[in-house]
C-alpha cells in the first residue's frame, strides 16, 4: 500500500478515501487513478529538502512529460513549481492550463521551427539548447523577432546512471547535448556568449532515470563544475544556474528501495558547495527536474479482469481490458509492477498468474508473475500500482483502443480530469477517400 491506500471493511481497495469499486462503476475501466495527496506530499518533500539551505537559490521544475494534462499542470502551478516541456504539444497544454510562461523551460533535441517560434511568441522563460543547429536557428529567430532569450546549454558529462549503478562512459554516445569531454561544450559556451540575443544562464545535465544512488549526481556535478571553472578562466563566464535534471527513483515493486528525496538533494548541494569552494566559483542556483518521482507512485491503473487461459504445468494467464496501449513500459523496458485484486483486497493472495493485456502482441504482458487470491477471477477488478509516470503520457491507440479516463482522488471524492475517449474520438481526423477506386 502506498500513499493514502487502505482496504475497506468490505475488502475493497480505497485510494484517497474513495472506493475503487465505486470508481470502476462510475468511470469505467481501464482507469488511471491519481492520489492527489501523494503528489502534494512529494512536491513538498522536494521543496523542504531545499528549504533547509537558507543561503541557497534553487528551483524545482516538474518534468511534465511524465504526465502532462491540464489538471496536473495546474497542480504543479499551485505549488509554485516551474515546468519542463519537451514539445509544442506539452507547451500548448501548459499554456492552456494557465501556467505562467516565464516559468516554463523548453527542452528537446530537435525542436522544430514552429516549436521555437511558439516558445518565443508565448514568452517561455528559458530554452535549454541541445545542439549547434538549434543554437544557430534560435539566434536567427531572435534576430528576426528582436527578442532576447535566456538559455541553458544541455551538456553531456559522460556519466550515466540507472537504478543502482552509474557508469562513467568517458566519451558519451548519446543524441542529447554538448559533450563535455571533447570540447563541444566549450565551443557551445563560447558561441552562445558571442550572441547578441542569447543570455547564457548556465548549464543543464540529466544523467538518467529511476536512479537509486547519489554517486552519479555527485560525479556529474564534479565534471560540470570543473568545466565551469575553465569557462570562468577562459571566457570570464560564471554559471548562474546548474540544472542537474531529474531521474530520482521510485518504488514500483517491493524490490525497489528509493532513497528519501533529501538524500539526493543533500548530496547534490554538498558537492556543489565543495567544488565551488575549491574552484573559487560563486554558488550557482541549483535546479532539479523531477517527473516520475512526483507522479509515479501516486498513479494506480484499474482494470477489469476478463478471459483466462490455464496451461497445465506452465502458467495461468488472466487478461485485463487494457495493456500496452495504456502502459507500454513492461513491453518497452521490461518494467515490473505489482497488482492487487481491488475488490478482494483483503483476501490472502497465493495464486501466481500472468497478467496479460488485450493487445495483439505476444509481448503485451503487464506482469509476468502476480500473486492474486484464488477467489479472484474474471469480472473482478485489478489495481496495478505506481503507474502514474509514463503511463498515460505514453499511451497509444494501438488496436484502436480509446485512451482511458483519468481521475484525481482526495479526501473521499473523485474528480474526472481527462474524459475517456470514445470511438468517435478515434476517427475524428480520419478522412474518407474522395473517390473509390472501383474494381477494374
Ligand atoms: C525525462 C527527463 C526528466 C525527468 O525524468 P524523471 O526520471 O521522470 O524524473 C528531467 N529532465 C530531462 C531533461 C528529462 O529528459
Amino acid at each position: 500500500m502506498l500513499g493514502t491506500q487502505t482496504v475497506s471493511d468490505e475488502g475493497h481497495l480505497m485510494i484517497g478515501g474513495v472506493d475503487t469499486v465505486d470508481l470502476a462503476r462510475e468511470f469505467g475501466t481501464p482507469l488511471y487513478i491519481y492520489d492527489r495527496a501523494s503528489m502534494r506530499s512529494k512536491i513538498k518533500e522536494f521543496q523542504s529538502a531545499f528549504a533547509r539551505y537558507k543561503d541557497l537559490d534553487w528551483q524545482i521544475a516538474y518534468a511534465s512529460k511524465a504526465f502532462s494534462t491540464i489538471a496536473m499542470i495546474q497542480l504543479a502551478n499551485e505549488y509554485g513549481l516551474s515546468l519542463d516541456v519537451v514539445s509544442g504539444g506539452e507547451l500548448y497544454t501548459a499554456l492552456k492550463a494557465g501556467f505562467p510562461a516565464e516559468k516554463i523551460h523548453f527542452h528537446g533535441n530537435n525542436k522544430s521551427d514552429a516549436e521555437l517560434k511558439l516558445a518565443l511568441e508565448s514568452g517561455v522563460g528559458l530554452i535549454i539548447v541541445d545542439n549547434f543547429y538549434e543554437l544557430e536557428r534560435l539566434e536567427a529567430f531572435c534576430t528576426i523577432s528582436g527578442k532576447q532569450m535566456a538559455v541553458l546549454l544541455r551538456v553531456t558529462p559522460g556519466v550515466e546512471a540507472h537504478t543502482h549503478e552509474f557508469i562513467m562512459t568517458g566519451h558519451d554516445d548519446t543524441k542529447f547535448g554538448f559533450n563535455l569531454d571533447n570540447g563541444m561544450a566549450d565551443r557551445a559556451v563560447h558561441q552562445t556568449l558571442q550572441s547578441p540575443h542569447l543570455d547564457l544562464r548556465g548549464v543543464h545535465c540529466h544523467i538518467g532515470s529511476q536512479i537509486f544512488e547519489t554517486e552519479g549526481f555527485n560525479q556529474a556535478v564534479r565534471l560540470v563544475l570543473n568545466a565551469a571553472a575553465t569557462w570562468k578562466r577562459d571566457e570570464n563566464f560564471e554559471l548562474q544556474v546548474l540544472n542537474v535534471g531529474g531521474g530520482f527513483g521510485i518504488r514500483y515493486t517491493r524490490e525497489d528501495h528509493p532513497l528519501p528525496v533529501h538524500r539526493y538533494i543533500d548530496q547534490i548541494v554538498s558537492t556543489v558547495r565543495e567544488v565551488c569552494a575549491a574552484g573559487s566559483l560563486h554558488l550557482p542556483s541549483i535546479w532539479i527536474e523531477p517527473g516520475r518521482s512526483i507522479v509515479g507512485e501516486a498513479g494506480t491503473s484499474l482494470y477489469t479482469l476478463g478471459s483466462t487461459k490455464n496451461i497445465p504445468g506452465i502458467r495461468d494467464y488472466i487478461s485485463v481490458d487494457g495493456g500496452m496501449a495504456d502502459n507500454i513500459r513492461p513491453a518497452l523496458y521490461q518494467a515490473k509492477y505489482e497488482a492487487l485484486c481491488a475488490n478482494r483486497a483483503g483476501d490472502p493472495a497465493g495464486h501466481p498468474v500472468t497478467i496479460a493485456g488485450k493487445c495483439c502482441e505476444t509481448g503485451d504482458v503487464l506482469i509476468q508473475e502476480a500473486l492474486l487470491p484464488e477467489s479472484c477471477g474474471s469480472g473482478d477488478l485489478l489495481a496495478v500500482f505506481s503507474t502514474g509516470a509514463y503511463g498515460y503520457s505514453m499511451a497509444s491507440h494501438y488496436n484502436r483502443l480509446p485512451n482511458p479516463a483519468v481521475v484525481f482522488v482526495e479526501n473521499g471524492s473523485a474528480e474526472l480530469v481527462v474524459r475517456r475517449e470514445t470511438y468517435e474520438d478515434l476517427i475524428r481526423n480520419d478522412l474518407p477517400l474522395k473517390a473509390l477506386s472501383g474494381r477494374s
